[in-house]
């Protein structure tokens, strides 16, 4: 339970982390450290060289302006989960930071170290997914920009390359009539999702779904966009008869679900669809209000 020796930085800058993560051929970010130093204890993980971006300043805020919200990728879940402004824009995002793991794992884990971690059973991926998020990078070469969507490649996988570091997430503000919830399955040891599902529904002046944005996590190795559903609300009022309907294709079109001791794959897909339901049902109260 003692990690190997590393050297350790701390720059100051997002350009200093950068350049130093480019000089040195085996380092690792270190930024909540709730996922890294465990597996670095547990020596699966060993880098040479460790850059702490812990006091690397403006990557730690949460912003909404220009129709944005904006999110440094050091912000911490409890600093999300605890943001009144965000309750009231965009709920997803303080209920699924107040969904994660212990006070302890929240007050010290941040929202990008999450992403870039990409456990299959983190809970922020599915709401990047329904709220259409993108991913700001810093590389050697400038920035760049990547959408969920395109993002998380596989099980811990994501698009990052080893010189680079996720700076800001960037979601489109949701326009008024709209409402977001998330709903999970915890796994009661650790609090990851066995199944999770974010929601986010735009209601027209008639009430009819005018755009909806659903994200599953849990389910198979990486979130996933659970289309169908979308599709089928677009254009209804979202009742409990067009909800149900829509919520039973949460898990359409997942060809090797997620299995292991906690659930099998056949129990994550049922979860999809019945917390999928809850979500929905939430969210649409939520834009009519
Ligand atoms: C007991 C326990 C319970 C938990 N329960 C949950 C839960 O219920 N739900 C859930 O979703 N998660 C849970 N987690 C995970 C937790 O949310 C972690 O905080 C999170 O996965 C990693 O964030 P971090 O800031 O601690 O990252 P770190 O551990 O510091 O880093 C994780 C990885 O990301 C890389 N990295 C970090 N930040 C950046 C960046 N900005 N740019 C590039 N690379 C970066 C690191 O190099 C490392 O590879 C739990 C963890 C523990 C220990």
């Amino acid at each position: 339970m003692i990690p190997g020796t590393f050297d350790y930085h701390a720059p100051k800058t997002l350009k200093k982390a950068v350049s130093l993560l480019n000089e040195h051929e085996d380092a690792k970010i270190l930024a909540g450290g709730h996922s890294l130093i465990p597996l670095m204890k547990l020596r699966f993980a060993a880098p040479a060289v460790v850059i702490d971006i812990g006091r690397v300043s403006g990557i730690s805020r949460i912003r909404i302006s220009d129709g944005h919200i904006q999110i440094g990728a050091l912000t911490t879940h409890h600093t999300i989960g605890s943001n009144a402004r965000l309750r009231r824009v965009c709920p997803v995002l303080p209920e699924t930071a107040n969904e994660i793991g212990d006070l302890q794992v929240r007050n010290r884990g941040t929202l990008g170290g999450s992403v870039v971690h990409a456990d299959p059973a983190a809970d922020w991926p599915a709401a990047m997914m329904a709220l259409r998020a993108s991913f700001e990078v810093a590389g050697p070469s400038g920035t760049r920009e990547v959408s969920a969507s395109d993002f998380f490649v596989d099980m811990m996988t994501t698009t990052i390359g080893d010189g680079e570091i996720l700076s800001q997430i960037r979601i489109p503000e949701p326009p008024a009539g709209s409402g977001s919830a998330y709903a999970k399955m915890h796994q009661s040891a650790s609090g990851f999702a066995i199944t999770g599902v974010a929601a986010q529904l735009t209601l027209d002046e008639s009430g009819n779904v005018s755009a909806a944005g659903v994200g599953v996590t849990g389910v198979a190795p990486i979130a996933y966009t659970a289309s169908a559903v979308e599709d089928a609300l677009v254009g209804k009022a979202p009742d409990e008869g067009a909800i149900a309907a829509a919520a039973a294709l949460a898990a359409d079109g997942v060809q090797d679900a997620n299995e292991d001791h906690h659930a099998s794959g056949e129990y994550r897909m049922h979860l999809a669809t019945v917390l999928a339901s809850r979500a929905l049902a939430s969210a649409a109260e939520r834009a009519k209000s």
